[in-house]
């Protein structure tokens, strides 16, 4: 159980949007008991390997120039995608997509080996911005089925992280959707097999689904590590620790964010009476804070602090002025920069992201 602490922040300037209804008309037509606060989850926000993703466009776009295409949405977050886009990043589903001899990023969530083999057949110049911990589970997918073992990958299919993992060992592997799906999924050798995971699934779900899975499967075996990743564990533990106390969460993120979806459904489960996801503070309805007292409030591993701000100013007009940041674990992890920005960033002699490209943060992450 992870120990918790708070500490009392000071809000930054209110930026648009402001509130349509002023505070006293808000507190006249909903009363509240008690004082209207925020709480405030920590870790919330950019991980590691979206700052690394995210930079290693910024830097191909500094060094290359602009256009760098970009396979599939570099981390999932429409503020990021339309911030690089303006900067001259151009985002494409598939790689055919992209003039032969152009440069491509693969985006965080990484890719299979077709999709690597279908860039060498277009001759593409490749910066692969897979997290690493992404890549952590790729090479389970490898090994285990080199040793002959049966996969089950838990995630969600058509993500593409899943869509990458699969693709290591199609010819083993199988996905289990939900827990539902482990009672009903068939396997041809029970004596050897194992799961895997996506990185940002509900952690509570995916205990349940192996529960399951271990009941018809006695000899299910554990990954070496847990692939859900640190990030998306430490955001479900915050709104953890405040949801029971908040009559409405907002979580900022967007919808195709598989650890911001989760982020919702997880508030919800430990008491939240409501919950809701925003990528903008643009969109948060007036309506749901009647009645509130207390609004907790997080973000997704890929969404930029700055959105976060934008909403705690938008509360502070409505009377949710008084924030309190609760912390359940501290986070100090960063990832080197993909080998292929190392390398030019080396030749340039560029060294704002620290000897060997070790990161600090992205331009658009505050
Ligand atoms: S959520 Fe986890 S796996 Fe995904 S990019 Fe962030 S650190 Fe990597």
């Amino acid at each position: 159980m992870a120990t918790s602490s708070t500490v009392q922040v000071s809000l930054p300037m209110p930026k648009i949007p402001r509130a349509r209804r002023s505070p006293a008309d808000i507190a006249a037509a909903a009363p509240v008991t008690g004082e209207r606060h925020v709480l405030l989850a920590a870790p919330r926000g950019y991980c590691a390997g979206v700052d690394r993703a995210v930079i290693a466009v910024e830097k191909a776009l500094e060094h290359y120039g602009a256009p760098v295409y970009v396979r599939k949405q570099i981390v999932h977050n429409l503020h990021v995608v339309s911030t690089l886009e303006a900067r001259g990043a151009i985002f494409v589903e598939e790689n055919d997509e992209v003039p032969e001899g152009a440069l491509v990023v693969f985006s965080a969530h990484g890719v299979s080996p077709a999709v690597v083999a279908s860039a060498a057949d277009r001759n593409l110049r490749t910066i692969d911005a897979t997290c690493p911990l992404v890549t952590k589970v790729h090479k389970e997918a490898v090994r285990f089925a080199r040793e002959d073992y049966e996969i089950l990958l838990i995630g969600h299919e058509g993500h593409e992280e899943v869509e990458g993992t699969f693709g290591e060992a199609p010819d083993h592997t199988q996905i289990v959707n939900n827990p539902d799906e482990a009672d009903i999924i068939e396997v041809s050798n029970p004596d050897k097999l194992i799961w895997l995971s996506q990185t940002t699934l509900s952690v509570d779900e995916t205990m349940e689904t192996v529960r399951r899975l271990r009941a018809r499967f006695p000899k299910l075996q554990d990954p070496p590590s847990d692939d859900i990743c640190y990030a998306t564990t430490n955001r479900q533990d915050a709104i953890k620790a405040i949801s029971p106390k908040s009559d409405l969460v907002i979580v900022v993120g967007s919808a195709n964010s598989s650890n911001s979806v989760r982020l919702v459904e997880v508030a919800l489960e430990y008491g939240a009476k409501a919950a809701y996801r925003v990528d903008y503070a643009s969109e948060v309805d007036e309506a749901w804070f009647e009645g509130v007292a207390t609004v907790g409030v997080t973000s997704g591993a890929s969404v930029p602090e700055v959105l976060v701000r934008d909403v705690l100013a938008l509360l502070a007009d409505y009377g949710y002025g008084s924030v309190e940041e609760v912390t359940t674990a501290q986070e100090d992890i960063l990832f080197s920069l993909p080998k292929e920005i190392r390398a030019k960033l080396k030749e340039a002699g560029d060294d704002s992201r620290g000897p060997g490209g070790r990161i600090t943060k992205s331009d658009i992450s505050s």
